[in-house]
């Protein structure tokens, strides 16, 4: 299983237009995140995690050619206002493309895309997708294990993925405040895990470092990364508040399990 992080950053991108603060005008190009979307592959899959505003600029800069399948984590802004990007990959497949969706983001994405629910006009180009509700079961794609996973972030109806596949498990949860005991039971152990911590000061509905590490330490990946950055914390400096063994993503960080 291949993990490559498209974007790693918070709603308003960083660096944020009109900022002159450090970080935005940071040379580091791990300073430089696009909202945050994850690529996972796999020998028979390619999975998408959100579709974020930067969606098209992520798949050139990343080269993603391919996308088999979506598995949307909630409905604010910065995680499905890409969601029309998936044009060119849905034009390309003999079937729509399954997207996967808690009831409540599937709810907005129909409000949103109402084109979901109507007859496609001939020689248009309309994304076309399958639709599908993830009711909290974990559920097989091409051979990976898909599970759910319930997060609590302000009002979203939230859930993060779990990726099982070839005895390798990567665990996404890119926007939260707290996890339930169910969650953290399936995280336990995974592999690699990657988790919100949007900036040092506390926030009503994300983590900030502090609450990250200590949720990553009770996971007990092998290898722990937060994501979901704004613009107060420099990569550098994440890093280096980060306790050993978690350490902060960046847009292009590629990991093989
Ligand atoms: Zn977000
Ligand atoms: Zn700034
Ligand atoms: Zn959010």
């Amino acid at each position: 299983m291949r993990v490559t992080f498209l974007g790693t950053g918070t709603s308003y991108g960083v660096p944020m237009p009109g900022c002159d603060c450090a970080v935005c005008r940071s040379a580091d190009p791990r300073d430089r995140r696009f909202r945050t979307a994850i690529y996972v592959e796999t020998p028979a899959a390619a999975l998408l995690i959100d579709t974020p505003p930067d969606l098209r600029s992520q798949c050139l800069a990343a080269g993603v050619r391919r996308i088999d399948a979506v598995l949307m984590t909630h409905d604010h802004a910065d995680h499905v206002f890409g969601f029309d990007d998936l044009r060119p990959f849905t034009n390309r497949m003999p079937e729509p493309m399954p997207v996967w969706a808690s009831p409540g983001t599937e709810r907005t994405l129909r409000k949103i895309f109402d084109y979901l629910d109507r007859p496609p006009i001939p020689g248009t180009s309309l994304a076309r997708i399958d639709l599908r509700t993830a009711t909290g079961a974990p559920f097989e794609f091409r051979g990976v294990r898909l599970t759910p996973l319930p997060a609590e972030h302000g009002r979203a109806d939230m859930i993060g993925w779990k990726f099982e596949c070839g005895g390798k498990s990567f665990a996404a949860i890119p926007d939260c405040k707290r996890l339930p005991p169910a969650t953290l039971d399936l995280c336990r152990g995974v592999d690699l895990a990657a988790i919100d911590a949007l900036r040092i000061r506390p926030h009503p509905t994300h983590m900030n470092l502090d609450e990250a590490a200590a949720t990553l330490r009770r996971i007990g990946a092998r290898r722990a990364l937060v994501l979901h950055l704004c613009h107060e914390v420099s990569h550098a400096q994440a890093e280096a508040l980060l306790p050993a063994g978690i350490s902060p993503a960046y847009d292009g960080l590629q990991i093989e399990l």
